[in-house]
């Protein structure tokens, strides 16, 4: 799958918007974003996950991978096609009093992980994810992302492959030109 055909799914399922939008910060932007309405459609969301796995296969030269580790909840879903895909074993972690922790798996010294995550922006559950690896005496090996929202900002200590880049453009309330030209306001997530 190419980039444009990627960004074409997104926006057929309206994962993505494009218009004129108030976001949960108060900033206006031209887009919104939100990765659980492609998600939705499960057949879509694995042809996604398998174009995932075949860019992280052309991009890193060697994937040697024991398990798929992935953040609870958005990563879930993906975390499991992209295990599917690889014919590997999936775990996740989960939020326990605010903190990711992993609660039900088993991690072996010297087992190999790829981190999948749906939505990067910042990073912080990647981060928090690659901790719990190397606290448990496991390696990481790749991160897969489907959607990299950081503009390049988000970088961790192994490689990362993201299906889609796609940077928000943000804008000041009292100077956006979307407002000046009389485009109307969306609220998103408000009905
Ligand atoms: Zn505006």
């Amino acid at each position: 799958m190419t980039q444009e055909e990627v960004y074409k799914v997104f926006e057929e399922t309206q994962a993505l918007l494009n218009g004129h939008f108030e976001l949960r910060s108060g900033l206006h932007s031209n887009q919104f974003f939100q990765c659980a309405l492609v998600l939705q459609y499960p057949r879509i969301a694995g042809q996604l996950c398998e174009a995932l796995v075949e860019k992280m296969k052309s991009e890193l030269k060697e994937l040697e991978v024991d398990t798929v580790i992935a953040p609870a909840m958005g990563g879930i879903t993906i975390g499991h096609d992209v295990a599917r895909a690889l014919g590997v074993r999936f775990i996740f972690v989960e939020k326990e009093d605010n903190v990711l922790k992993l609660r039900r798996f088993k991690i072996k010294k010297g087992e190999r992980f790829v981190i999948a995550e749906d939505v990067v922006t910042r990073g912080g559950r990647v981060q928090e994810t690659i901790d719990i690896v190397q606290e448990n005496g496991g390696v990481v090996a790749a991160i897969g992302i489907l959607v990299n929202r950081s503009g390049g900002k988000a970088s961790f200590d192994a490689p990362l492959v993201s299906l889609l880049e796609i940077e928000p453009v943000t804008y000041d309330p009292a100077d956006c030109p979307l407002c000046r030209e009389g485009v109307k306001l969306v609220h998103p997530g408000s009905k």
